[in-house]
């Protein structure tokens, strides 16, 4: 399929100009047309089903994708070239240009991202931790850490550091933790092991968390964070699962992007007045945080509930069904 941008003078109110946009973004340009939504709309349903798209209209949006699902074919993109550039002042070609080169990003990323995870392993805990590790260490980088230094053993297959995690971030093959009192284990000496002094606020990454501690969740709905496992220590079977699932996180993954954010649609704050919260408060992963006067989604950690474009009043984050 031929990647294509499909332009509408919006009844001739505005003059798109083919040959720059197309210069800018790559994209080959359909002719312009002046009713797609309308009387055209034949012409816009077989631009859609004969080439991947992008119709450089948001108003009639909503028209465009019922007429996608009555196809039966993907729904196309979606660039505002009227409101952002066609109908303000100045001239509006270059802003054109740089609008629609904007909008083939997504389409150049595909409808999923390559998560590559390393198999760098932290694993929480305390007697079970060290047990798994010693089953993961053949398979993956593994750093226990432990509260109590009773618990490090003489296994040198894997590291062992002491401290409290204090915060994480992120998820497969992206991690983030901050560490307290994070001490590590100084190498050689006789007896017992010796540490380095304790630091708090220790900054380190990984690509799987195990999380043994039976404490609190580190992250909201945390079965739907990918590299995040966890399970009750004292339930045997539990910890045998989640071992077995750690082991088999190394490599390149497919992560499918479920959502489409337009911010220039998004009505989270104007004026630094706060407004519409609507998809943060139903978010069940904290993918979405604000980013000013519009909200920002996290593809990494987006499960793909798709609740936050149910509740979204503008249509400014939009939804992609898996297929
Ligand atoms: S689809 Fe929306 S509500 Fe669901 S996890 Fe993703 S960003 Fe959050
Ligand atoms: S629900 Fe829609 S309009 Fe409201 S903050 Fe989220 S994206 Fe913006």
């Amino acid at each position: 399929m031929t990647r294509k941008l499909v332009l509408c003078d919006c009844m001739g109110s505005q003059s798109p100009d083919a040959k720059v946009i197309s210069s800018a973004s790559g994209m080959t340009c359909s002719r312009i047309y002046t009713s797609l939504c309308l009387d055209q709309i034949d012409d816009a349903a077989r631009e859609m089903a004969e080439d991947e798209v992008i119709i450089a209209c948001q108003q009639e949006r909503p028209r465009f994708e019922a007429l996608a699902a009555e196809l039966g074919i993907p729904e196309p993109g979606f660039v505002d070239l009227r409101d952002r550039a066609g109908w303000g002042e100045g001239p509006a070609a270059p802003k054109m240009a740089a609008l629609a080169a904007e909008a083939v990003l997504p389409l150049e990323m595909g409808r999923a991202l390559d998560v590559v995870s390393e198999g760098t392993c932290l694993i929480l805990g305390g007697s079970a931790a060290v047990e798994a590790a010693a089953q993961l260490c053949d398979t993956l980088a593994v750093t226990v850490l432990l509260d109590d230094a009773a618990l490090v053993p003489e296994d040198r297959r894997f590291d062992c550091v002491l401290g409290q995690l204090r915060q994480a971030s992120g998820a497969l093959g992206a991690f983030e933790v901050k560490i307290d009192a994070l001490q590590q284990l100084v190498p050689g000496g006789r007896g017992g092991f010796d540490f380095t002094a304790p630091q708090d606020g220790a900054l380190s990454e990984c690509d799987i968390i195990l999380d043994l501690t039976g404490g609190t969740p580190l992250f909201p709905a945390p079965e739907k964070r990918e590299g995040y496992l966890r399970a009750d220590p004292s339930h045997a079977p539990s910890v045998a699962r989640a071992v077995f699932e750690a082991a088999h996180l190394v490599g390149t993954f497919e992560k499918p992007l479920h959502i489409r954010l337009e911010t220039s649609l998004c009505a989270h704050s104007r004026a630094e007045q706060p407004a519409c919260s609507n998809c943060l408060n139903v978010c069940p992963t904290g993918a979405i945080t604000s980013a000013g006067e519009h909200v920002a989604v996290d593809p990494m950690i987006c499960a793909g509930c798709g609740s936050c474009s149910a509740v979204c009043p503008s249509g400014a984050i939009s939804y992609d069904a898996p297929p």
